[in-house]
């Protein structure tokens, strides 16, 4: 069988991944679902979209009673995230979301409540979590090759361009880089010490506040405990470039990756040597992936379920209450 997405929010990240889902075996993108009707058009005629299986924001509920798609993949802004999975959910498709799954822990949960409710799988779009460095980093952590895991780093960061984008509105994004690319090191640290976090320290710096508003944060450094005494230190930011960096160290080795979690081929090394393993587009692996979860109940080594999000979004509200507080912020995960 194969798996049949449609798109919600056809911007940027939903062409990415409709451009990555052409080469899939087991996964195909069918529908479409957008505010502009011109991109619909546009859609039909580049991917061969039936417009039977094309919808707005208005109509998309009636999905309920199209036999043609199994899942939404929503690539809208993080805000809008909350209310589109819950729709999909109460139309009986499955949801592929994109990160983060929703502006707080709160709405995450609320998600996967509804998800359980209407017996619809919640997936969310981590895509590193099926990449083929990532993983074999992951394997050697479990198999012991690292030792004891002491320490991870992760530096996730870029220079954002146009101050009108939705990336810069609170309303849209829910806060600044932490949502968007901080998201990496939070998760990075979890699935590389293989540990969940039982504290959080955090401190913000703002160098400008006409484009990083009230509540949009430009740079934090944060840190995680785990109960092993492990601990993590990273940083997030919208204003520095080539900050695309994990680094775990163990009792016995380490792994440095750089880029760890951009588009690009990931690279990095061990104290074993070279990491060798294939490169691939990571959104075609990660689309045939969720078609084996999806359809066959197969399951990740990492998991992308909606429970694994809002662990993500429960270190972010204890991140941004730890910056606000200057004070440690204790989290129970399990
Ligand atoms: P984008 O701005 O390129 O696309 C967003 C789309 O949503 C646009 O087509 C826009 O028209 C549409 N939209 C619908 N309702 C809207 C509204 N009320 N306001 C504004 N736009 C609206 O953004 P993007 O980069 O594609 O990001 C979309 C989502 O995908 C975000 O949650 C982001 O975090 C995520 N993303 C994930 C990855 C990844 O690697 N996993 C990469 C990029 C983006």
């Amino acid at each position: 069988p194969v798996l049949r997405v449609a798109i919600m929010g056809l911007g940027g990240y939903g062409t990415r991944v409709a451009d990555a889902m052409k080469t899939c075996q087991k996964a195909k993108l069918v529908g479409a679902i957008s505010g502009t009707p011109e991109k619909l058009t546009r859609w039909q005629e580049k991917y061969g979209i039936p417009a039977e299986n094309c919808y707005n924001y208005q109509t998309f509920d009636q999905i309920k009673n199209n036999k043609n798609i199994d899942v939404v993949y929503i690539t809208t802004p993080n805000a809008l995230h909350h209310d589109q999975v819950i729709r999909v959910a109460a139309a009986g498709k499955h949801v592929i979301c994109e990160k983060p799954m929703a502006l707080n822990a709160k709405e995450g949960q609320e998600m996967v409540d509804a998800c359980k409710k209407a017996g619809v799988k919640l997936l969310v779009g981590y895509r590193m979590h099926f990449e083929p460095q990532t993983l074999e980093v992951i394997r050697l952590r479990k198999e012991g090759a690292f030792g004891k895991i002491l320490f991870f780093q992760g530096q996730c960061g870029f220079t954002i361009g146009d101050p009108t984008q939705w990336r810069l509105n609170r309303e849209l994004a829910g806060g600044g880089s932490l949502m968007d690319i901080g998201i990496y090191a939070i998760n990075g640290a979890r699935y590389m010490v293989g540990e969940e976090p039982i504290w959080v320290t955090a401190q913000e710096t703002k160098t400008d506040p006409v484009k990083f508003k009230e509540g949009v944060d430009e740079t934090i450094q944060f840190q995680l405990g785990f109960p092993s005494g492990a601990v993590a230190s990273a940083l997030s930011t919208y204003k520095m470039n080539n900050l695309d960096r994990f680094f775990v160290n163990g009792e016995k080795g380490f792994a440095e990756m750089q880029p760890s979690t951009g588009y690009g081929p990931i690279k990095g090394r061990t104290h074993l040597g070279e990491l060798k393993a294939p490169h691939v587009t990571h959104q075609t692996r990660q689309m045939e992936e969720m078609a084996g979860i999806i359809l066959e109940g197969k399951e990740p080594v990492v998991a992308v379920n909606g429970e694994e999000g809002v662990k993500d979004l429960k270190i972010i509200d204890a991140i941004y209450k730890a910056v606000k507080t200057g004070k440690k912020v204790p989290l129970n995960l399990i």
